[in-house]
């Protein structure tokens, strides 16, 4: 399955997401059908350089979902607390609809 830098999955089965955000080059977000809270994207650059068939799918985009998070708005996204992902250390806030880096 091929997925491009620019724009991460939205039509995984079981992750079909609609309301695709862009955030940053390496953050979106999108709504999946079944859930409150949304589920972000993110370009991990801790897969960069594992090769092709070590990966999940082609490319370092990497979904999680936010259900531990209150969100406080839908629109604009306000979401609290700070969103972490630990993989690689990707870590910063999203409120009034923008990503602030931690
Ligand atoms: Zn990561």
């Amino acid at each position: 399955m091929s997925t491009s830098r620019h724009t991460p999955p939205s039509d995984w089965p079981g992750m079909e997401m609609t309301g695709m955000t862009r955030l940053t080059d390496d953050v979106y977000f999108g709504w999946l059908a079944k859930e409150a809270n949304p589920t972000f994207w993110h370009w991990c650059k801790a897969l960069e350089g594992v090769p092709p068939e070590r990966k999940v799918h082609d490319g370092c985009w990497v979904a999680a979902g936010t259900s531990a998070h209150t969100l406080v708005s839908r629109d604009p996204l306000h979401l609290e607390p700070s969103l972490l992902w630990k993989c690689c250390g990707l870590h910063g806030w999203v409120r009034e609809g923008k990503w602030t880096s931690a």
